[in-house]
């Protein structure tokens, strides 16, 4: 049976493997399609494309905003969207650059308390990706600051350490918006982390089509709620690995889990539903 893995990380947000490489390793695990969902960013999505042509891997145009719902985090899946859309690249540059403007005033944060990081070497350690506070962290631990990614995160840039700046972000409504006019389906990601379901089931009327049943951090217990939940409001269902590469703060490989290729095939008959519609 085809199977896919509808949320994979890159080189273009946080992911440490690059576009292609995680188009090869897609093929090598036996995959038939991958969904590139990079937070805030598509700008993975035309060399995935590539090498998927040339590895006979399908290629799934997708993204994952970051958004904010009160001190609540949710993340907002899009898939079939059109990356050129010129109104989400706007969106979406402009959400990166917010991203540096906090790398740069994290950066000074730590200064004010004796923690002497270069702005520079976040940049290198976010290797022209959207910058985030992982970054930070793999500054920290190179100029010898923490032993590892989790004690920096732990001692200056979890909310509420030193090193913490709050973040720009959109509402998940605004994000699902966004997502709907790049021609997309939008879906909540691993709900299970967010806890109060109310969050995202409110997003439903504004057009939340899909919801990820299938993650690394979702118990048996997990999918078979989020399956029901996805039958009784008429959802989509979607999941994959989250995978961040080899050496990421959470280590996980592509393909796992996976699903059967139908539901990509389900995602894409909505698409060319409201293509129609429209
Ligand atoms: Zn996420
Ligand atoms: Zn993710």
């Amino acid at each position: 049976m085809p199977e896919a893995d509808l949320h994979v990380h890159t080189t273009a947000s946080d992911g440490k493997a690059s576009p292609s490489e995680v188009i090869r390793l897609a093929a090598a695990e036996g995959l038939c399609a991958v969904g590139i969902c990079d937070h805030d960013s598509t700008n993975g999505i035309d060399e995935a494309l590539e090498e998927g042509k040339k590895l006979g891997i399908e290629v799934i145009p997708g993204v994952e905003i970051n958004t904010d719902c009160g001190p609540t985090e949710l993340h907002i899946l899009g898939y079939f969207i059109d990356h050129r859309h010129p109104k989400l690249q706007d969106a979406l540059n402009w959400l990166r650059s917010s991203r540096e403007e906090r790398g740069r005033r994290m950066v000074e944060k730590l200064r004010q308390i004796g923690v002497h990081i270069e702005f520079d070497s976040v940049l290198r350690a976010s290797a022209g990706g959207a910058i985030g506070r992982p970054h930070v962290a793999a500054a920290l631990v190179e100029a010898g600051y923490a032993s590892d990614i989790n004690s920096a995160f732990g001692k200056y840039l979890v909310r509420g350490a030193p090193g913490y700046v709050e973040r720009v972000r959109f509402t998940p409504m605004e994000a699902v918006r966004l997502i709907l006019e790049a021609g997309g389906i939008p879906g909540i990601a691993h709900p299970a982390k967010i806890g109060n379901e109310n969050l995202w089931i409110d997003l439903i009327p504004h057009g939340l089509r899909c919801v990820e049943v299938y993650h690394p951090d979702h118990s048996v217990a997990d999918q078979r709620r989020y399956r029901r939940m996805a039958r009784e409001r008429g959802l989509l269902i979607t999941g994959g690995s989250d995978y961040h590469g080899p050496e990421s703060i959470r280590f996980c490989q592509i393909g796992q889990p996976r699903i059967p290729y139908e539901h990509v095939e389900a995602l894409r008959a909505a698409v060319e539903r409201r293509a129609k519609q429209t």
